[in-house]
């Protein structure tokens, strides 16, 4: 049992929180009503039926025949039944890689397997990304049959777990420019349910871009920095040199100046424009206002006090330098006790630049 299995045990993806286990609540939503049996404790596979006797007073009586567990006294809140929402997981799978969502497109039922979104690469092309709804390792030899007939090339298939995909499909997949990953492969859950991007799924998918679109990488998305190994966050500096230049040093390797346009993620390319992402504009407060930035300083950096927008954006711009460094340790986690955010590598600007003009002129045009 995997945190991600019970996206495909659970009928219907549907279940109390108490038979989603580990699963992160940030991918549930509550539906109405209320459950009429609820999984027995202590892991047993029988069930509780519930027993009314008032309007909050429920018992869960042991469906087993020898009664195995008993009664006990169940809340309401036990019985609020939770489902998949598909699009909240959908949007954080295809975050990890640089994927952008569409509206879902299902093309086969049994397995349900859909379109949910498409790499971008040169000019309008995408490559397209599909999940498919598949518990065991038919399911999905059938979806990669179905996205086959489909006329699909150069798809990258998600199914919820890695131990799924047999080498027979991973096979199939990558003679038409294919590669399936795992939910579990891309995306890791963490203690009390934080959700973040695995460096190692990144990797995979990367590796299968370079083969299947090698211009991907070159001209959407750039290289990734040749980071030594073993390097860690607090070898790493970054020099803001210019507006659109940095200098990076790792250890004791040679300094090297890189623009942002060829920075993974800190560039939204439309066809006119090179705009840098609010991301960069966010490295490029730390380098002029930081080292610490707390969430008061934050609020006036984005002149919010949606809170939970500035942890997303200050979540995206981690794993963006996550991905492009490869080092997956938190580079700019959030001291509870200061309770500000300090990077661990050094972000920095160059003596003779003064970064608040830029700073202030996106604040403006935002
Ligand atoms: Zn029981």
């Amino acid at each position: 049992m995997s945190v991600w299995s019970p996206i495909t045990e659970l009928l219907g993806a549907q279940g109390v929180m108490a038979a989603w286990g580990d699963f992160p609540a940030q991918f549930l939503t509550a539906v109405d009503g209320l459950a009429a049996a609820i999984p027995c404790d202590r892991g047993h596979p029988c069930q509780m039926h519930i027993v009314e006797h008032g309007p909050d007073d429920f018992v869960g009586v042991c469906s087993n025949e020898d009664g195995l567990c008993g009664k006990r006294q169940v809340r309401n809140k036990e019985r609020v039944v939770f489902r998949l929402d598909e699009k909240k997981l959908f949007e954080e799978i295809l975050q990890s890689f640089g994927g952008k969502s569409v509206i879902p497109e299902e093309i086969s039922v049994r397995p349900r397997v859909s379109r949910i979104g498409g790499i971008p690469t040169t000019g309008d092309d995408k490559l397209p990304v599909f999940f498919a709804l598949a518990a065991d390792l038919s399911a999905v030899d059938a979806a990669v049959k179905a996205l086959l007939a489909h006329g699909a090339e150069k798809f990258l298939l998600v199914v919820p777990e890695e131990k799924t995909i047999g080498i027979v499909q991973q096979n199939w997949a990558t003679q038409h420019g294919g590669r399936i990953v795992g939910v579990d492969q891309m995306l890791e859950v963490a203690d009390k349910g934080v959700v973040s991007a695995r460096t190692s799924g990144l990797e995979v998918v990367l590796t299968w871009m370079e083969k299947s679109a090698p211009k991907t990488l070159r001209d959407a998305d750039g290289a990734r920095f040749p980071t030594p190994p073993g390097t860690k966050w607090k070898d790493v500096t970054v020099t803001f040199k210019g507006r659109d230049i940095v200098e990076i040093k790792c250890g004791i390797a040679k300094a090297v100046t890189r623009e942002r346009l060829h920075i993974p993620g800190m560039v939204d390319a439309t066809k006119t424009e090179k705009v840098p992402t609010d991301k960069w504009f966010l490295l490029m407060a730390f380098a002029a206002r930081g080292p610490d930035l707390s969430m008061k300083e934050l609020e006036r950096f984005y002149a919010s006090n949606n809170r939970d927008m500035i942890k997303k954006q200050k979540s995206d711009l981690s794993r963006a330098l996550r991905v492009y460094f490869g080092i997956d340790a938190e580079p700019i986690p959030y001291r509870n006790r200061e309770k500000f955010y300090r990077p661990e590598l050094t972000i920095r600007e160059d003596d003779n630049l003064d970064l608040e003009v830029w700073l202030e002129g996106w604040l403006k045009d935002r």
